[in-house]
């Protein structure tokens, strides 16, 4: 099975690809075989066009043939998040609200990733509106693991993770926003990136909380998210929050360092709740990089104990003015019962969206309704500052910090039902939204029962080459890529 086509890294996949040992068709006939062989079980996928697809992988064979092949992606099937807009294909946000709408326009990064050469392949399933960590909040129904079928793919770009852990798509794009791609990553066995904020642009990414958002790569081996963040990072003038600053060569730089570097081991990270079987794996890659000459040195950021609630301060509140404008009117759903102008607005929001997102709007307006505007969103602000302090305190005396992703491994569909419990899966991951820095989770083992495991690697703002080359000195170490779920 790890022959398989499906199961390759890009990296490999390029030199078939430039050899001519395959065709971009062939292998995109591959991943197509292999999603309608698979995905009646992982349920990864919200739609797919296959013909299109078959398209697009034609139009690249003919460029290659030209002598005009655009690089590393060429020809590469890749997967999106369904909520990046792709022109012409359905984009749902896997909710009611948006079950009937298609995309007008490319986001920045599927334009970019056309450019590239790349095949789009397929919108994936996530939390509604991105909002949850387990994939179960998808009004279509949840994605499972393919580690193990009763359990969850993580979230909430749960289908992105599920896809390509299940051999569906080369490498996909989800969006984090506070955990969203490191921990489907590690609860899914495959490398998750989420870059500084402002590193790639948020145009035609259906906004959740847009201080906190950034789109990011999931992907088989650290060298492929290298690809991957190349292709989509960069300045761009349709998102304001966007970075004017050149785009490294992340794969080289990833290569080119080597170490020893000074890492950080937060205190805060390894307290109540930490499974034993994680924090042994995490216990064990500190020891590695210690072992490779690396300084590790125990750290503190005293306000993490505060990130949790903050950021569903400030998360649920930007939600509920980036979901306003889903009011039946102008797109989405409409309430066939409304008798008026209110009442459409009303039903429409009643019927569309699902009980975590009105949840979370209805957190966000109270947050944000005056006379609680100080009490909790200011507030927040403040403490949000603190919490971006203690990293850069952190930052005077170590180069990156190295922690559990999540705190347990990938746990049964239904196991969380209250909120809360699904929140606090998000401890490790938020600060890191929180304070606009870059974070990436890279697979270091299983657990006993064979659900693997991830280690989240923080860096510096801006310092993505840098994490990456720490990541790959790890990875290449140990085989734990070389492992795929068996979906008989
Ligand atoms: N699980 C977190 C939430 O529910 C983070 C989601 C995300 O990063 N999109 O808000």
């Amino acid at each position: 099975m790890a022959d398989e086509l499906f199961f390759k890294p890009i990296a490999e996949l390029g030199a078939l690809l430039e050899t001519k040992a395959v065709s971009s068709v062939e292998l995109t006939r591959a991943v197509i075989a292999r999603t309608k062989a698979v995905d009646g079980r992982v349920r990864a996928f919200n739609s797919y066009d296959e013909a299109d697809a078959i398209a697009q992988a034609a139009a690249s064979d003919v460029r290659r043939a030209a002598g005009q092949a655009r690089g590393p992606l060429e020809g590469i099937p890749i997967g999106l998040k369904d909520v990046i807009s792709v022109a012409g294909q359905p984009l749902t946000a896997s909710s009611k609200m948006l079950a009937n709408f298609v995309s007008p326009y490319d986001a920045t990064v599927t334009a970019k990733l056309k450019g590239a050469g790349a095949v789009i392949w397929g919108r994936l399933n996530c939390d509604e509106f991105a909002m949850g960590s387990s994939t179960e909040n998808s009004a279509f129904g949840p994605t499972v693991n393919p580690w193990d079928l009763t359990r969850v793919p993580g979230g909430s770009s749960g289908g992105s993770s599920a896809a390509l852990a299940a051999g569906e798509a080369i490498a996909t794009l989800g969006s984090d926003t506070g955990g969203s791609i490191r921990q489907p990553a590690a609860l899914c066995g495959v490398v998750g990136l989420k870059p500084t904020y402002g590193l790639v642009s948020r145009y035609g990414l259906i906004a959740f909380a847009s201080s906190l958002d950034q789109i990011g790569p999931f992907a088989r081996t650290v060298e492929d998210a290298a690809i991957m963040l190349e292709a989509i990072a960069g300045h761009d003038p349709l998102d304001s929050t966007s970075f004017k600053a050149d785009v490294p060569d992340y794969r080289a730089e990833a290569k080119r360092h080597q170490g020893p570097w000074r890492l950080g081991i937060p205190k805060e990270y390894f307290g109540a709740g930490l499974d034993p079987e994680v924090n042994a794996a995490v216990e064990r890659a500190i020891a590695f990089y210690r072992a490779q000459g690396c300084e590790i040195k125990e750290v503190s950021l005293p306000h993490t104990q505060y990130c949790l609630d903050t950021y569903y301060i400030i998360a649920t509140a930007e939600a509920s003015s980036n979901l306003a404008r889903y009011d039946g009117i102008r797109y989405g759903h409409r309430s066939k019962e409304a008798k008026d102008a209110v009442d459409i607005y009303f039903k429409s929001r009643a019927e569309g969206f699902g009980p975590e997102v009105k949840r979370r709007i209805i957190l966000g307006t109270y947050v944000l309704s005056s006379g609680y505007y100080d009490a909790f969103y200011l507030r927040a602000q403040k403490v949000r500052t603190l919490i971006r302090q203690d990293f850069l305190n952190a930052y005077r005396e170590v180069d990156a910090l190295l922690t559990p992703t999540s705190p347990v491994p990938a746990f049964k569909l239904g196991e969380k039902s209250d909120p809360l419990a699904l929140y606090l899966c998000d401890i490790y991951t938020i600060g890191v939204n929180l304070a606009g820095l870059p974070a990436l989770s890279v697979p270091c083992g299983f657990t006993a029962g064979g659900l693997p495991i991830g280690l989240q690697l923080i860096g510096q703002p801006f310092a993505e080459a840098n994490l990456l080359a720490m990541a790959r000195v790890y990875e290449q170490a140990h085989d734990w890529r070389l492992k795929h779920p068996v979906l008989p």
